[in-house]
């Protein structure tokens, strides 16, 4: 891809404002650097995280205030080249290959464009006014500079203004006009002096404008990206690019959980307990589902084949569990012909001998089940109705269960999830559930420390 093939920096009216200080790209244009595959991958998943938790972030609804905190130190963990020269190749490198990542359908767009704006508008606020006015010039939009005169001539009027919204007397310097219909949102909450078509915008208030214009033009490089991908680079880049890509989406940036350490193995006389007690709720409808049909297919299968691999039940366990199921369905004789392999297959005693993973949550939230399947993640894949009557089921109480639900239908899934831990834990998860087998092994924890304060 021609992005990341040349030699040259990126030349930015912002990165020559640099200096050392730190800026602020718009992502004009895609760097003109080589990049090596795996800072292409690693650049990318940095990335990925500081935008995972910001969504998490705004789904838990804090406030600006704790976001711009939030922004800054995801910021610093993750995105700090170890050469503090190539944190800003790194900031434009990673946003470029996120690009494609989520440019190749409507829902992962949508997401993209809301993190990324989020992501700009904290960093923009920490910027100094020199970086704000570069930017505001190159995201083209006319601004005055109000003379010192001007100013003396409306003091009264700007001091009027900004005493109602609670925000201090703007300086000369500090203060420019736009056209009033580029701040909408500042007109409509009446924190601006107009006068002749003017909007008297004090530079803490630029912001507001400024993200409109960078989300719009995301948005329209969104589609564009998408459709470069599908007419040309995916095919381009199949055996490079293309895997990275197309995995990154559903990545998942946590530990893989082959097989849970700290908890050892599972035994089988324990497994209905532990389901009870530790499973999430996606693992325990298919082990209950398993219990009542004696049958899973396919999906189901693997997604609670792997969860039970990781969570410690050895593949003799396995066997014997599964057996146990599916003989009174299709007969034992059947089960070792056909779905035997498959079990053997996950713990790689078959086949290519690959050591399966367990399914994290995003691999899981973006499964599509069929009729009749019963893997996928309940908070997406569930009815309303359905998923009320799960959550009861395991011991959610009516409290907690109408924000868990109101968390589920907008579509934040595993925060969804982590308030049900929370709820049936009574304690805070503040890292989130990321992964099934997280889910089960906090859950652990909790009730072992649980247990041996009882027993002390
Ligand atoms: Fe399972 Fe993850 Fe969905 Fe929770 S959020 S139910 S752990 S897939």
């Amino acid at each position: 891809m021609e992005v990341f093939t040349s030699h040259k920096k990126p030349s930015s009216s912002l990165a020559s404002l640099s200096n050392g200080v730190p800026t602020l790209p718009l992502y004009r244009s895609p760097p003109t650097l080589e990049v090596r595959l795996e800072d292409f991958e690693r650049f990318a998943v940095d990335r990925l995280l500081v935008l995972r938790a910001i969504s998490d972030g705004l789904a838990r609804g804090k406030k600006p205030d704790e976001m711009g905190k939030l922004v800054t130190d995801l910021w610093k963990t993750h995105m700090r080249h170890p050469r503090a020269s190539e944190d800003i190749d790194k900031d434009i490198i990673s946003h470029f290959v996120l690009r494609l990542v989520y440019c190749r359908s409507e829902e992962l767009r949508k997401w993209f464009l809301s993190m990324e704006s989020t992501l700009f508008r904290y960093r923009f606020r920490d910027m100094n006014s020199d970086v704000h006015l570069a930017l505001m010039t190159e995201l083209g939009i006319p601004y005055k500079v109000v003379s010192q005169k001007e100013f003396e001539d409306l003091r009264e009027q700007l001091n009027l203004v900004a005493r109602s919204v609670n925000q201090p007397l703007p300086t000369p310097n500090g203060l420019y006009k736009v056209s009033f219909e580029e701040v909408p949102e500042l007109v409509a909450s009446r924190k601006v002096f107009i006068q002749k078509g003017y909007a008297y915008v004090a530079l803490n208030q630029v912001v507001s404008f400024v993200v409109p214009h960078f989300r719009s033009h995301l948005s329209k490089a969104l589609i564009l990206t998408n459709r470069k991908w599908t007419s040309m680079i995916r095919e381009q880049e199949k055996d490079r690019l293309t895997p990275i890509v197309e995995a990154l989406a559903t990545s998942y940036l946590g530990p893989d959980y082959c097989q849970d350490k700290e908890f050892g193995e599972i035994s089988l006389k324990d497994i209905d307990q532990v389901a009870r007690t530790s499973f999430p709720l996606c693992m325990q409808h298919l082990f209950n589902t398993l219990r009542e049909d004696h049958h899973l297919k396919h999906g189901g299968r693997m997604q609670l084949g792997l969860f039970l691999k990781g969570v410690g039940l050895k593949l003799d366990d396995a066997l014997a569990f599964w057996k146990a199921e599916f003989s009174q369905k299709v007969g034992a004789e059947r089960f070792d012909k056909e779905y035997a392999y498959s079990i053997r297959h996950n713990y790689g005693k078959e086949g290519k001998r690959t050591d399966y993973t367990p399914y994290s949550c995003q691999k899981i939230i973006l499964s599509t089940p069929g009729v009749g399947d019963h893997h996928g993640c309940p908070y997406r894949h569930f009815s309303e109705e359905n998923l009320r009557a799960a959550l009861g089921k395991m011991g959610v109480s009516s409290r907690a269960l109408d924000d868990i639900v109101e968390k589920a239908k907008s579509r934040h899934y595993q925060l969804a999830c982590t308030l049900t831990f929370e709820a049936l834990h009574a304690t805070s998860c503040d890292a989130g559930i990321n992964h099934p087998n997280q889910y089960f092994s906090d859950s652990q924890k909790i009730l072992k420390e649980k247990n041996m304060s009882t027993t002390a």
